[in-house]
């Protein structure tokens, strides 16, 4: 197993066991990996463990907030309530760790001080609070991203002599409050479950509210083993619904717009939605119900009604009703009583606007008005979201970057799971990611981590380019393809086999429209090695719908098979055909515009100084994205360190060994086009260069040649990116590649159709 490094403490080491790190831990034991969990709780649970104010319980349906992965798991548990409660939740993340064997690869009341990553060993190393220190390759956070609590800033809060605590620190004893006077302050999702719980049984109970917010019934109720037979017959189909839903839920929009039907339809169906489970009234609502003000002012006025028919104090309903957000605009909280808890006589609303709080107090809290005394003051004033679980951790990539100040600069990431300078360092619930229905979105994270990426490395044996066969070298392109995501519809998709100059070459041609702007010519990257059109697909059909043009995807024969020149032959004997079906692919006559990336880049290149060294079709722009225009590996873009991502200098010579293994014929044009004599004529360029990119510095030498020569050469050097970046379309950096290619093509073909119309 080459992922694994006995040299290091663990192959992998993963921060939390909360859901996040439990099914990490799982999928990553599976691959075979040494595997250490630290978690600072004393058991597993996350945020399941820390939250145990009264009250705490799922306000997803049970079923569906809960690990699909195991069909045995998914069996066997029965949830007893659609809604359970943080003890039955424990209980079932407890029963996974113990059914999984999980116990005894976490290391528990083990909490993180510092993650930095050592360049030379290329590992990282893990200090915890008590001084020990372990090191890794892999560093996976699971620590979720709601798990920093966060205090109010309120003078004198340490002063105060009764018992306090935040509601994600809450004593594991339980709490009594029969006859105690109690404050809550806070009133979002957490507070709401605990002031509907704690107003039952203290003596009196006050609510400090800052700003109220749109709450709906959760209508809990307990399962019977029968539903739970049904729900469980249900599971696939639930989950496939979860995985198109909008965040996860269970619930789908409804594709109705608020006014498309009549009033008392409308009330009819709110009704129903206000009366039924869960997130259905927030999340299964008419489709405009957040886009549309008027439709959002409609249903925030139904849900306002509601509050005013349930709260007997008219002055204490208009305190609870939101006047500064309509409804859904923030997250609904769900409810079970919580407004009838202030018709009960013992509990009472302070809104701080009007009574603002001055300071806490030894006895309680001293308001603008008198001092109000407590036996317990509870906080549930949220989360420093997200960053703060990052920021309580001194992470530090290449170069000891901190993650802090990196995202202080520039907040980047890759799906959420993986951040620039940070290598092999995974994210579960990092930023960025799905929220929502938070265990789909850790599901999702968890088996990409794994399954996309670990796995990947563990069968590819994790060999790096140049000591692949080109067997393994085609296996890898192709997985890193498979990342483009789905591909926009064409008009028209046609195969083309073609004659070359001693085979066949097939060309995929992809029309947008009925009518193109122009014929784009692409060849594509990898080595001449690895690549096809079914890899480019995507690509190329984003190319087509973005810049109007049909897109030719040219199939030329790959090396070692076929050394050079077969790929220059089968990309000239491409072009020569489009160029005489113009009009056929186009639907009429159109410019034709030759691109290429990488040794696609190459290609284009060379198809462009042989189709004017032959009176071949004429071509109107070449688009070189981070070209190969030569076999030099001693410029200094190849040996700067960090210009490895992707490709390296080893690989780019692997690369050559397999096009063109006799070194004294690479300076031919027809392989090194930078070698080329006379530049002149040639047309019109757009150059796109990577900063970090071993092919950098031989792409900007092209651009400066063919301007020496007048050619109009638009370059652009991307900073910070690498590498295949362009091709890479879930990356920020592909788009402005993409925007840039798209403005040049549709500047090109514009011009040649204001000249036609003239
Ligand atoms: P939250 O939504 O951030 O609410 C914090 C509350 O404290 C707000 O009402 C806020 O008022 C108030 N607050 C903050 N600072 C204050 C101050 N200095 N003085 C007075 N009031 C102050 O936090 P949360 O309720 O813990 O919920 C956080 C998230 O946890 C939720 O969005 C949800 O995703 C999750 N959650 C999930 C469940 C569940 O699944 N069952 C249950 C609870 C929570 P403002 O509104 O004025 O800021």
């Amino acid at each position: 197993m080459v992922l694994s490094n006995t040299d290091l403490d663990f192959d992998a080491i993963v921060i939390g066991a909360g859901i996040s790190g439990l099914y990490q831990l799982y999928r990553l034991r599976e691959l075979g990996l040494r595997v250490r969990v630290f978690e600072r709780g004393t058991g597993v649970g996350g945020t399941w463990y820390w939250n145990r104010y009264p009250g705490a319980r799922f306000d997803s349906e049970s079923y569906s907030y809960a690990y699909s992965f195991s069909q045995d798991l998914l069996d066997e548990w029965d949830w007893s309530e659609h809604f359970a409660s943080q003890p039955e939740i424990l209980r079932y993340l407890q029963h996974v760790a113990d059914k999984f064997d999980l116990l005894k690869d976490i290391q528990f009341s083990s909490a993180v001080k510092s993650a930095v990553y050592h360049d030379g060993t290329r590992s990282w190393e893990i200090r915890l609070q008590d001084g020990n220190s372990y090191r890794s390759r892999f560093l996976i956070t699971g620590i979720g991203n709601l798990s920093q609590p966060t205090l109010p800033k309120i003078e004198g809060i340490e002063s105060f002599e009764g018992k306090s605590f935040h509601t994600s620190r809450w004593p594991h004893a339980p709490v009594n409050f029969a006859g105690k006077r109690v404050a809550v302050i806070g009133t979002g999702a957490t507070g709401v479950q605990t002031i509907q719980e704690v107003s039952k049984d203290v003596g009196h109970l006050t609510v400090f509210q800052r700003r109220p917010n749109w709450c709906a019934p959760l209508h809990n109720s307990e399962i019977e083993p029968d539903e739970m037979e049904v729900i469980r017959a249900g599971y696939d189909a639930m989950f496939e619904r979860c995985a198109q839903t909008r965040s996860g839920f269970i619930h789908t929009v409804d594709p109705r717009g608020t006014f498309e039907v009549t009033a008392e339809e409308r009330y009819e169906f709110w009704e129903q939605l206000y009366a039924g489970r869960g997130f259905g009234i927030w999340q299964g609502n008419f489709k405009d119900i957040l886009t549309d003000p008027k439709a959002n002012k409609a249903i925030s006025d139904f849900i306002a009604d509601k509050i005013r028919e349930r709260v007997n104090d008219p002055l204490v309903a208009e305190k609870l009703i939101p006047k500064d957000q309509g409804f859904g605009t923030r997250r609904v909280p769900l409810e079970t009583n919580y407004y009838e808890s202030y018709n009960r006589e013992n509990v009472e609303l302070i809104d701080i606007n009007e009574t603002p709080i001055e300071r806490i107090t030894q006895n309680g809290i001293l308001t603008t008005e008198k001092e109000l005394e407590f036996d317990f003051i509870i906080y549930a004033t949220g989360f420093d979201a997200v960053f703060g679980s990052y920021n309580a951790i001194d992470i530090r990539g290449v170069n000891q970057r901190k993650l802090k100040d990196q995202w202080e600069e520039e907040l980047a990431t890759l799906l959420g799971i993986q951040t620039n300078n940070f290598p092999n360092l995974f994210m579960i619930m990092g930023p960025h990611a799905m929220q929502g229905n938070n265990p789909r979105n850790i599901e999702f994270n968890v088996e990409w981590i794994t399954a996309k990426f670990l796995e990947k490395m563990a069968e590819g044996d994790g060999k790096p380019i140049h000591e692949s066969t080109p067997h393994e070298a085609r296996a890898f392109a192709s997985e890193i393809s498979e990342l483009a995501g789905p591909a926009p519809k064409m008009e028209r998709v046609e195969e083309r086999t073609i004659e070359g100059t001693d085979g066949e070459a097939t060309l995929r041609i992809l029309v947008p429209f009925e009518y193109s702007r122009g014929v784009l010519v692409y060849y594509h990257g990898g080595g001449w090695v690895t690549g096809s059109p079914d890899e480019y697909d995507t690509v190329a059909r984003k190319l087509a719908e973005r810049t109007s043009c049909a897109v030719v995807l040219v199939e030329y024969r790959l090396a070692p098979e076929h050394r050079y020149p077969t790929a220059v032959d089968d990309s000239y004997v491409a072009l020569e055909w489009v160029g005489e079906h113009l009009s056929e692919i186009a639907g009429q006559e159109v410019p034709l515009i030759v691109a290429g990336d990488g040794s696609g880049g190459n290609l284009a290149a060379v198809t462009a100084i042989r189709a004017r060294d032959r009176s071949g079709p004429p071509i109107a722009l070449q688009v070189l994205i981070y070209p190969v225009t030569d076999a030099d590996f001693d410029r200094p873009s190849y040996s700067d360190p960090e210009n490895g991502f992707l490709l390296t200098r080893d690989a780019m010579i692997w690369y050559w060994d397999q096009y063109l293994p006799e070194s004294s014929r690479r300076t031919e044009p027809g392989a090194s086009p930078l070698h080329t004599e006379n530049f002149q004529g040639l047309p019109p360029a757009v150059i796109l260069t990577a900063e970090h990119d071993v092919l950098r510095d031989e792409g900007e030498a092209y651009a400066a040649r063919l301007q020496e020569a007048h050619v109009p050469t638009d370059l652009q050097r991307y900073v910070g990116q690498m590498h295949g970046f362009f091709t890479l379309l879930m990356l920020p950096g592909s788009e402005l590649g993409f925007q840039q290619v798209v403005r040049a093509v549709r500047a090109c073909t514009a011009r040649a159709h204001k000249s036609q119309t003239i």
